[in-house]
C-alpha cells in the first residue's frame, strides 16, 4: 500500500463547462503532484472520467478530452507518489458504483491505519481494484448499514484515521471534508455566478477567477447542491493539527493558507534565521524557489544584498521525483546552475527553505565552490527534519534524514559548507503560533501514531 502520496484535489459545484475549469485548478495545484491527474464529472446520473499518468497538462490538456468531461459537477485530482506499484488504478478520483448510487473520490493525505482497515475488509471478501488508502473510504461508505449517504460518510470516516482532506462527488452533490486534526489544507472558494469551489490551496482559486470564502474546517463535512451549501461536524472536536511543513515547503507560496499568506511565513522564518544565526558574508544566495522569500527575509535582516547565484531549470520536476540516491544525485545538478559573475570571490549565504537528506545542500556547496564561491555558509529556514511524516508529506524513512542520525556539525562537514545553522523551532513557532500545528517531522512527536 502507498504509504506517501501527496497531492491536490480541485472539485467544482454547479458551473457550465465544470470539467474545465477543475483542469485549470489542476494546473494551479501542479505543484502538489505530477505523477499522475485525473478528473471525473457528472451530468444525469452518468459520470465521465479521463485519467493517466503524467503532469495535467499532458493528461487533460486537450480540447476534446476536456469537451468530453460533460456536466455541471466535477472532481479532479493530481498525485505523486513515492512507492514503485503504479498502477493506473492507483490513479485518483476514484469511481466506484455501490448500493446508493455512483462516488468518485479525491484525497489529499495519508490514513494511519489502513492497513488495519484493509487487512479486516480483505477477510470479509472485500475486493480492491488499487492499492491506495483512499479506496478502503469508498469500501466502508459501500458497507455500512445506514440507509442515508450522509450517515454512512460519518460512519466511515470515524473508522479511518490520520490525514483526508477530501473531495467526493455524487451523482447531483460535492462535499468537501477535512480530518478532525487538520492536517491538510483545503479550501471554499466562490464564483461570480455562485458556483462552488473547493481546492487543495487558494492559488487553484485565483487562476480561475474564483473569490477566496474559507478554510473547511478540521472535522468538517461541505455538501453542496440543489439545497445550497451546508455544514455539518460529526466529530469529537480534538486539538488542530495543520501541517506546518505547508507553510515551509509545500504550499505554493502565493496561496492564502490557515488565515496567512504563505509568502509571507517563508519571509518572515528568513528574518527569524537572520537575527538567530547571522553571518559575515558578502550576498545572500537562495535556493530557487523553494528558498526565495526565506532568503529575502534573511537579506532584509542582514542587510546583506540579495543575488541569484543559482538559476534553476523549470523543466525539471522536484528534486525528490527520481527514486534513487543516484539518480537523485543527477537530479540536483539538472535543476540549478551556478551563476559565475554572481558568486566570484564572494562569501556566500546559501538559504534553503530546509534540508530532508542533505543531498542538495551538499551539491549546492560543491557547485558555488566550483563557480568561484570564497566561503559558502549554508543558513535553513526551518527547523532540522528528524522524523518521518505519516500524515501526507513525502519525508523519507528516518535513516534517510541525516538530522535523525547526524549532529549539526557532522552535518555541516557532509556538506562541506563553511558554517550551517538551523532556524530554531521556537524561531519557526514564532512565525506561525505554537499551537494548532504538526510540528513531528521537527519533533517525533506524533499526535496519532501509524498503525501496522
Ligand atoms: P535534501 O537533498 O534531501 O536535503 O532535500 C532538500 C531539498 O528538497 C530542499 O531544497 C527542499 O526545498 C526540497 N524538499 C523538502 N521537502 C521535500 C519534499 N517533501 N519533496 C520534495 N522536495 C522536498
Amino acid at each position: 500500500m502507498k504509504l506517501k502520496e501527496y497531492c491536490g484535489v480541485c472539485g467544482i459545484y454547479n458551473k457550465e463547462e465544470a470539467a474545465n475549469y477543475v483542469y485549470l485548478g489542476l494546473h494551479a495545484l501542479q505543484h502538489r503532484g505530477q505523477e499522475s491527474a485525473g478528473i471525473v464529472s457528472s451530468e444525469d446520473g452518468i459520470f465521465y472520467e479521463q485519467k493517466g499518468f503524467g503532469l495535467v497538462h499532458d493528461v487533460l490538456g486537450d480540447e476534446k478530452i476536456i469537451a468530453s468531461l460533460k456536466g455541471k459537477i466535477a472532481v479532479g485530482h493530481n498525485r505523486y507518489s513515492t512507492y514503485g506499484d503504479d498502477s493506473t488504478s492507483n490513479i485518483q478520483p476514484i469511481t466506484a458504483q455501490y448500493g446508493l448510487g455512483k462516488i468518485a473520490i479525491a484525497h489529499n493525505g495519508n490514513l494511519i491505519n489502513a492497513y488495519k482497515i484493509k487487512k479486516k475488509l480483505v477477510e470479509e471478501g472485500a475486493i480492491f481494484n488499487s492499492s491506495s488508502d483512499t479506496e478502503i473510504i469508498i469500501h466502508l461508505i459501500a458497507k455500512s448499514r445506514f440507509s442515508n449517504f450522509m450517515d454512512r460518510l460519518v460512519d466511515a470516516l470515524k473508522i479511518i484515521k490520520g490525514a483526508f482532506s477530501l473531495i467526493i462527488m455524487r451523482e447531483n452533490e460535492l462535499y468537501a471534508i477535512r480530518d478532525p486534526w487538520g492536517f491538510r489544507p483545503l479550501s471554499m472558494g466562490k464564483l461570480n455566478n455562485g458556483a462552488i469551489v473547493f481546492a487543495s490551496e487558494s492559488c487553484a482559486f485565483d487562476l480561475i477567477g474564483a473569490k477566496f470564502i474559507r478554510d473547511i474546517k478540521p472535522g468538517e463535512i461541505v455538501v453542496v447542491n440543489k439545497d445550497g451549501i451546508s455544514s455539518y461536524n460529526p466529530f469529537e472536536q480534538i486539538d488542530e493539527h495543520r501541517c506546518v511543513f505547508e507553510y515551509i515547503y509545500f504550499a505554493r507560496p502565493d496561496s492564502y493558507l490557515w488565515d496567512k499568506d504563505v509568502y509571507g511565513v517563508r519571509k518572515r522564518t528568513g528574518e527569524i534565521l537572520a537575527s538567530e544565526s547571522p553571518v559575515d558574508a558578502d550576498i545572500v544566495v537562495p535556493v530557487p524557489d523553494s528558498g526565495v522569500p526565506a532568503a529575502l527575509g534573511y537579506s532584509n535582516t542582514t542587510h546583506i544584498p540579495l543575488d541569484f547565484g543559482l538559476i534553476r531549470n523549470h523543466y525539471v520536476g522536484r528534486t525528490f521525483i527520481e527514486p534513487s540516491q543516484s539518480i537523485r544525485n543527477l537530479g540536483v545538478k539538472l535543476k540549478f546552475n551556478p551563476e559565475k559573475g554572481v558568486l566570484k570571490d564572494k562569501r556566500v549565504v546559501v538559504i534553503d527553505d530546509s534540508l530532508v537528506r542533505g543531498t542538495t545542500s551538499r551539491r549546492i556547496v560543491k557547485m558555488l565552490r566550483n563557480a568561484g564561491a570564497k566561503e559558502v555558509h549554508i543558513r535553513i529556514a526551518s527547523p532540522p527534519v528528524v522524523s518521518p511524516c505519516f500524515y501526507g508529506i513525502d519525508t523519507p524513512t528516518k535513516k534517510e534524514l541525516i538530522a535523525s542520525s547526524h549532529t549539526q556539525e557532522e552535518i555541516r562537514k557532509y556538506s562541506t559548507a563553511d558554517s550551517l545553522a538551523y532556524l530554531s523551532l521556537e524561531g519557526l513557532k514564532k512565525v506561525v503560533g505554537d499551537k494548532g500545528y504538526c510540528f513531528s517531522c521537527f519533533t517525533g512527536d506524533y499526535p496519532i501514531a501509524f498503525e501496522k
